[in-house]
C-alpha cells in the first residue's frame, strides 16, 4: 500500500517569532545564541504601510491520493476566514495578518488533481485552529473526523486560550451532522493511521501515509516549523508542554518522514508539492 500526499497552500500568515519559537529561540547553547524561522524577517512591510517583524508562513491543506475514499487533511484559508482571522486576533490582542489569492482558492487547486469538494469523503482535522478549519463548509458530502476533546475545548473554550475563540464555533456547530469524534488512535484505511498526540492543543492528531520512501507523518501544528523538529524547540503556542515534549519524540520514531505545517523550506525539499 503506498500513497502520495498533494500539499495545497490556500494562504499565507505573518507569524511572530513568539508563536513559531517559544521563548524567542534564544538559548546561550544555540547556534549564535538564538535559532530563528526559516525565512524569519527582520522587517516585514506590508501593504497598508505598517511594518512587522517575524516569519511568512504558508497555510497549508493535504490531499492523499490513492486511498479508496476521497480523504483530505485540514481544510485551509479562503478570504472570509482571513479577515475573521484579522478581527479576531485584533480584537483578542496580537493582530495577525492573513492573506490568499485566487490561485490558492481550494476549489481551484483540488480541480487541478481532478477532483471536486463535494466528491471528498473525508476530512481529517488534526486540530481545529482558524488556519486549519476556514474551509469546514465546502466538503457537504464529508465525514470530518476529529478528537472528541479537541471539539469540546474547541466548542467551550476557556477564557484564557488563544487561538480558540467563541465566535469561531460556526465553523463545527453548521456541519455538526457531518462530524465523527474520536478518542485516541483510529486506522482510517491500510496504511493510513491517526494518533492522538496533544502538545499543540488537547486533541492535536498526526497523521501517518504509508508511502514508497516511507511512512510521512503530517504532524499539524505540533512542529510549526522545521526547527521545532529539528531542535526539539516547542513553538510559542502550545497546551501541554510535558505532553509535547514526550510526543516530539515519539513522532520522530512513529514517521520516516515529518511534516512540519507552517514552513515554506517544505518548498525546497519538495518543490513539486508531492510527498511521496
Ligand atoms: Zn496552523
Amino acid at each position: 500500500m503506498s500513497y502520495r500526499v498533494h500539499w495545497m497552500n490556500t494562504g499565507e500568515i505573518e507569524v511572530a517569532l513568539g508563536t513559531s519559537l517559544l521563548g524567542l529561540g534564544y538559548n546561550p547553547k544555540m547556534p549564535g545564541g538564538q535559532i530563528l524561522t526559516y525565512g524569519y524577517q527582520e522587517r516585514i512591510e506590508r501593504a497598508d504601510g505598517t511594518v512587522g517583524s517575524g516569519t511568512m508562513v504558508p497555510i497549508p491543506l493535504y490531499y492523499i491520493e490513492g486511498t479508496k475514499q476521497k480523504i483530505i487533511v485540514d481544510t485551509g484559508t479562503n478570504p472570509e476566514t482571513c479577515k475573521e482571522g484579522e478581527v479576531l486576533t485584533e480584537a483578542y490582542g496580537g493582530r495577525q495578518y492573513w492573506y490568499t489569492t485566487p490561485e490558492q482558492d481550494v476549489r481551484a487547486q483540488l480541480g487541478r488533481l481532478g477532483v471536486t469538494p463535494e466528491e471528498i469523503d473525508i476530512v481529517i482535522m488534526t486540530h481545529l485552529h482558524l488556519d486549519h478549519i476556514g474551509n469546514t463548509k465546502l466538503f457537504p458530502n464529508a465525514r470530518f473526523i476529529v478528537q472528541r476533546d479537541e471539539l469540546a475545548w474547541f466548542m467551550a473554550p476557556p477564557i484564557a486560550s488563544a487561538f480558540y475563540y467563541p465566535e469561531l464555533r460556526h465553523y463545527f456547530a453548521d456541519i455538526m451532522d457531518q462530524v465523527d469524534c474520536i478518542e485516541g488512535d483510529m486506522q482510517v484505511e491500510n496504511g493510513l493511521d491517526l494518533v492522538l498526540v496533544g502538545g499543540h492543543t488537547p486533541g492535536s492528531m498526526v497523521v501517518l501515509i504509508e508511502t514508497v520512501n516511507g511512512k510521512v507523518g503530517l504532524v499539524g501544528d505540533f512542529y510549526y516549523n522545521y526547527v521545532n523538529m529539528e531542535y526539539d524547540w516547542p513553538p510559542g503556542a502550545y497546551w501541554d508542554l510535558g505532553e509535547w515534549l514526550r510526543n516530539s519524540r515519539r513522532i520522530k520514531q512513529m514517521a520516516d518522514i515529518v511534516i512540519p505545517n507552517h514552513d515554506y523550506y517544505y518548498m525546497k525539499l519538495y518543490p513539486e508539492g508531492v510527498i511521496e
